[in-house]
C-alpha cells in the first residue's frame, strides 16, 4: 500500500451509497504533510511535462492543487461552481452533475486566466462518474489550452469515470484506485496500479452518464 491509501484504511469511512468518507484528512480538516506528499508524488508522475498552470473545482480540490503548484511552481486557477450565472462572455463555462450533491453544477473560469498558451495539470480530489472531469477539460479546450494530464487523489474504480478519462486518451493519474468498499464492514479494496493496467472494470450501461456542455 503507498501513504495514501495507508491513510485512507487507517482514517477514511466508507457511507452507504458508494461514498468514501475522508474529511479528517484530505476534504475537510486537511493533513498539510499528506497533501505534500501528494505534490511530491504528482511531480514525480508529469514531471517531463511543460506545464505552466493547475487547474481544480471549488472548494476540495483547491488546498491539494495549491500544494502541489508548490512543486510545479505554477499559478492555480480553480473553477468556481454556481446554479445561477450571468453570462457576459467573459467566462468559459460547463455545466457538471454532482455526484454528491445530485444537481447541476455551472462551472466557470473567467477566459482571462485559461488561454492558448497554457499547458494544464488538472487536479482534483475524487474520480467518480467523471463528470467535474469532464467539465473541466471541456473548459480548458474551449479555451484552446492543453491538457497536459490529470492528476486525481483518490479513483473510484468501480464507477465509470476512469475508465472514459483513459478512453479519452488523457494521461490520468490516481494516487489511490478503490475498487471496492463495504459499508457494513469498513473494508476497501484498493486496485494493484503496480502490476496490472489501471483501466478497471465498469458496469454495463455505465458508460455516457454525465450531462455536462460547454456553454459561451
Ligand atoms: P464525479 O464528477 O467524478 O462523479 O465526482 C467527482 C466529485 O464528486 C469530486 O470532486 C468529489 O468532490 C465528489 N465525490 C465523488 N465521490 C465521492 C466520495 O466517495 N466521497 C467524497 N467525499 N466525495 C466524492
Amino acid at each position: 500500500m503507498n501513504f495514501l491509501e495507508e491513510r485512507i484504511v487507517k482514517d477514511g469511512i466508507v457511507k452507504e451509497g458508494n461514498v468514501l468518507k475522508v474529511d479528517s484528512f484530505l476534504n475537510h480538516q486537511m493533513d498539510i504533510k499528506l497533501l505534500d506528499q501528494m505534490g511530491a508524488e504528482f511531480k514525480r508522475r508529469f514531471g517531463n511535462k511543460p506545464i505552466n498552470k493547475i487547474l481544480t473545482i471549488e472548494a476540495s480540490g483547491i488546498g491539494i492543487a495549491c500544494v502541489a503548484a508548490q512543486h510545479f511552481d505554477v499559478p492555480v486557477v480553480f473553477a468556481k461552481k454556481s446554479q445561477s450565472i450571468n453570462l457576459d462572455g467573459e467566462m468559459y463555462v460547463a455545466e457538471v452533475e454532482s455526484f454528491t450533491h445530485k444537481c447541476i453544477n455551472h462551472v466557470i473560469v473567467a477566459k482571462k486566466f485559461l488561454t492558448p498558451e497554457d499547458h494544464v495539470l488538472i487536479i482534483d480530489d475524487f474520480l467518480a462518474n467523471g463528470c467535474a472531469l469532464q467539465g473541466l477539460i471541456q473548459i480548458v479546450q474551449s479555451a484552446g489550452a492543453t491538457v497536459e494530464g490529470i492528476g486525481i487523489a483518490i479513483e473510484k474504480g468501480f464507477q465509470s469515470g476512469g475508465r472514459i478519462i483513459r478512453n479519452l486518451g488523457f494521461q490520468l493519474e490516481s494516487l489511490a484506485i478503490v475498487d471496492g468498499m463495504n459499508a457494513e464492514t469498513g473494508e476497501i479494496q484498493f486496485r494493484d496500479q503496480s502490476t496490472a493496467g489501471v483501466s478497471g472494470s465498469v458496469e454495463p450501461g455505465e458508460g455516457e452518464i454525465c450531462r455536462s456542455s460547454t456553454l459561451d
